[in-house]
């Protein structure tokens, strides 16, 4: 079998809540008095995604391929961020394998948002729903997520040579 046909990646990312800013997960507004202060969107799961995917092909990161001090980035919707990475990593021959996030969040719950989000996600990296997993916990109100500062995301994927 050839070495590279499957490659795992793994991707995090932090940002901070702000009151009276839009909270979007996964490409899903979620109800919220408190959302993202970004240059984009502030899709942190979407941005620990494509972390995930670039690390996945050693193609770099996020914030080199989509810098914060670029204007062509400013409220973008990460979904189109995604879509622009699994077009990089399909350059070099692979497709998303699957995908299993983790969004440490202390509230609001998202847990009635999860169906949605893995829809969300399947839909912008063209795989089925059931190769996409989210996953949402609290830090039991500990750190910075505990206290409703930020939240905090891990992906993991792999990558394969269809
Ligand atoms: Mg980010």
């Amino acid at each position: 079998m050839n070495e590279n046909a499957f490659r795992i990646g793994h991707g995090y990312d932090v940002h901070a809540l702000r009151a009276g800013l839009p909270l979007v997960l996964c490409g899903v507004r979620i109800e919220s008095e408190r959302g993202f202060v970004a240059h984009s969107d502030g899709d942190v799961a979407i941005h620990a995604l494509c972390d995930a995917l670039l690390g996945a092909a050693a193609l770099g990161d996020i914030g080199q391929r989509f810098p914060d001090t670029d204007p062509q980035w400013k409220g973008i919707d990460s979904r189109i961020l995604l879509e622009k990475v699994i077009k990089l990593i399909g350059a070099k021959g692979y497709v998303l394998g699957n995908a299993d996030i983790t969004i440490a969040l202390q509230a609001p719950k998202i847990g009635k948002y999860v169906l949605a989000m893995r829809e969300s996600l399947a839909k912008a990296t063209g795989v089925n729903v059931s190769r996409i997993s989210v996953k949402a916990t609290t830090t039991e109100r500990l750190g910075f997520v505990g206290r409703e500062e930020g939240c905090e995301v891990w992906a993991t994927v792999l990558i394969q040579k269809p």
